[in-house]
């Protein structure tokens, strides 16, 4: 036997091992089996090299075997193997050596527990469970003997002649207390399935301790395709029994019968082949879904996906596909899965994955993510930000391509896909330059157009006006800045079709357009749309009466009478923030109506958000409100006649109510105060 031990100050290298170095410790089971996968492949190097031949029955595997009663957990594969100058120089030199390496390199960064991916570190990693490692190795080489090494704790090493009598490696953990979950199948079940789903070698997971899945069946019960089985004959029973004569003879009660033995044919754990691997040309849409189920174990179906496959400047694949949300209360944070050659890494790194991007749901494998720095790294290198922009770049051409050519489809999915799409245009500059135009706005006819489809719309609509309205204005500096303004295309917009619906049937009897945009990403986001465009504007439905709302224009004469009006109604209702204003409406039915200005709408809504007040409109005591009083309603008309001098402020205070509770709800008290009101009234038609 050699004895060796490692040439480090022992003291402080196993509790920084041991804590923070894998912050998750299961993540030794990922790094043997790597190593084992890895064992895998040179031997088929060297057999595509015509340096090794594999016997034919033999498949290439990885055995997990778990042990409770003893307490270990054993990886085994039937790879290259090592011989005692490669465990020397590997496990002796290289594995241990490459810990204190990486010890010296991170033990700065002990609270940056982020570090991912430790793959220089992977034999080690047994430690963090077990007290005692031993390997068994049988190298492929011919002529090799088995080697056989073992470590107590990790600072001193035995290696000699061993047992092995097959090619490969066979690593033991013998696990510390506080570690004996790994001895658990259903623990290292949960384990393997997470790290090791889709590795490129079939994975199987056995329990030494119990009894061999074998059952004996009738031959003609149905077999499923996981069972192998064994044709057996039982043989007949029989009895002694005692003939009259006193002697015994054997009889047979029961025949010989023909029977299976069944026995549950070992299934790997892992897919070797997932859909990502393949070409996009071979993969069926059911195969697309079935893949996200699987992984993402979501029971809806995905809208649509994208297949990333790239060799060329890095080598990136990857399936994203965008989740069906239900509604914008759910939680719309998706998972993407970060793999490095079929090993999973981690989910949702942020520093490689674009951070809109997080919303959706994928895996993404590239060999060319550097693993073994911290993510503060990541974040600033350049292979990585690459592959962040093609990946954004990709999804942002998806988007436009199905808009120019599958308009139908991309219509469908829109509601869904919109909230996603808009974040993605907060967050990423490039992103947003890619898909603006391709940013459907759904209008109150329930139809989808582009923001450029708008603009030609309300174009066409205004020239068909300008004709009857000739503008009369002075060019004063006021009138310059307006004219900018003006040259801005207006877009109407409903946020709560159900709340404004009042205008928006005043919007179609107009014939007019607006869209609809419920969500609260859409606030920030028609700021900053029209920021980056500069030729449009958003107003909300009920900012303004717009012209073509107006059936008639205000005479000379009526003006003087509208005036007082309003004057009169301003301090009747006790309101001197509120604006009031006397308009002739095309809709005669509607005799008040509340419009908020476009600003001061936006201002409370942000206030909102940041949750600076209590969600009544009334708080601002009507800042920015205007009471629009339609001239051609009976009610109006009765005012303005004069007629019903002592119902006066109750009529004012009515149609002011009524005007509101269209437009948001009224607090408490105003609410109380108006169904008081309302009683009174009705008690007048007596
Ligand atoms: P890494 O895998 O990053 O090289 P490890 O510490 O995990 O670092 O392993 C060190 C070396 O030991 C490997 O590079 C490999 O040469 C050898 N080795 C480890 N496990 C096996 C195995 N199962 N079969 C053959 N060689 C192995």
């Amino acid at each position: 036997m050699k004895k060796g031990s490692l040439s480090i100050n022992s003291e402080n290298i196993f509790p920084i091992i041991k804590k923070w170095l894998y912050s998750d410790h299961d993540i030794f089971v990922r790094e043997l089996i790597s190593n084992a996968t890895d064992a895998i492949t040179k031997l088929k190097k060297l057999s595509l090299a015509g340096e090794f031949t594999k016997p034919q029955d033999e498949k290439y595997k990885i055995e997990v075997e778990v042990s409770p009663k003893q307490k270990i957990i054993r990886f085994s594969d039937n790879g290259i193997g090592m011989t005692e100058e490669e465990v020397e120089k590997y496990i002796n030199q290289i594995a241990f050596s490459g810990a204190v390496d990486f010890i010296e390199k991170y033990k700065d960064k002990a609270n940056e527990e982020q570090i991912i991916g430790h793959f220089g570190l992977g034999f080690y990693s047994a430690f963090m469970v077990a007290d005692k490692v031993s390997i068994d190795t049988l190298s492929y080489k011919e002529g090799s003997k088995p080697v056989h090494w073992e470590s107590d704790g990790g600072l001193e090493f035995e290696m000699g002649d061993g047992e092995k009598s097959t090619r490969g490696t066979t690593v033991t953990l013998y696990l510390n207390e506080n570690c004996h979950e790994f001895a658990n199948e259903f623990r290292v079940k949960e384990v393997l399935n997470k790290y090791c789903s889709f590795m490129p070698e079939e994975i199987f997971l056995k329990d030494i301790d119990a009894d061999a899945a074998t059952q004996i069946i009738e031959s003609s019960e149905l077999l499923d395709s996981d069972t192998v089985i064994e044709n057996i004959i039982e043989p007949a029973k029989t009895e002694e029994k005692e003939k009259e004569d006193g002697t015994k003879e054997v009889v047979e009660v029961e025949p010989a019968k023909e029977k299976v033995k069944i026995v549950k044919r070992p299934v790997p754990i892992n897919d070797i082949h997932p859909l990502w691997t393949k070409h996009p040309n071979e993969c069926s849409n059911e195969e697309y879904i079935e893949f996200y189920r699987k992984v993402f174990m979501d029971y809806k179906e995905p809208l649509f996906w994208i297949h990333l496959n790239m060799d060329y400047p890095f080598n990136l694949k990857g399936i994203l596909y965008f989740p069906k949300i239900n509604s914008e209360y759910d939680s719309i944070e998706g998972t993407i899965k970060l793999y490095n050659n079929q090993v999973f890494i981690a989910d949702n790194i942020k520093e490689v994955i674009p951070e809109f991007l997080l919303l959706l749901k994928g895996v993404i494998d590239s060999a060319d993510i550097p693993l073994n720095v911290s993510r503060s790294a990541l974040q600033n290198d350049g292979s990585v930000r690459k592959i962040s922009e093609y990946i954004a770049k990709k999804v942002a051409d998806k988007l436009s391509g199905m808009c120019k050519t599958e308009r139908d489809k991309y219509e469908k999915y829109w509601d869904d896909i919109a909230p996603f799409i808009k974040y993605g245009y907060l967050k990423d500059e490039k992103f947003g330059k890619k898909v603006e135009d391709y940013i459907l706005f759904k209008n109150i006819n329930d139809k989808y157009l582009t923001l450029n489809e708008l603009v030609e719309e309300s174009k066409s609509g205004e020239s068909e006006n300008e004709k009857d309205s000739v503008d009369k204005k002075s060019d004063t500096a006021e009138s310059k800045k307006e004219d900018k303004e003006e040259s801005k295309t207006d877009i109407f917009y409903v946020n709560d079709v159900k709340e404004q619906s009042q205008y928006v049937n005043i919007f179609k009897s107009a014939g007019k357009d607006a869209v609809v945009l419920p969500h609260s990403i859409d606030v920030p986001f028609i700021s900053t749309l029209e920021m980056k465009r500069g030729d449009v504007k958003f107003l909300r439905i009920d900012s303004d009466v717009s012209d073509d709302m107006r059936s008639e224009d205000i005479s000379e004469e009526s003006k003087k009478a509208y005036d007082e009006l309003c004057e009169k109604v301003k301090s009747a209702l006790h309101n001197d923030k509120l604006k009031v204003s006397v308009q002739l409406l095309k809709n005669d039915e509607i005799s008040s109506v509340i419009t908020v200005s476009e600003e001061s709408r936006r201002m409370q809504e942000m206030m909102k958000q940041y949750g600076m007040m209590g969600m009544d409109p009334s708080m601002f005591g009507g800042e920015g409100e205007t009471l629009v009083l339609n001239a051609n309603h009976p009610l109006v008309k009765e005012l303005l006649s004069d007629s019903h001098k002592e119902y006066f402020d109750m009529i004012c205070e009515q149609l002011y109510d009524m005007a509101s509770i269209s437009h948001s709800p009224l607090s408490p008290e105003r609410m109380s105060a108006f169904i008081k009101r309302s009683n009174e009234l009705m008690l007048k038609l007596k």
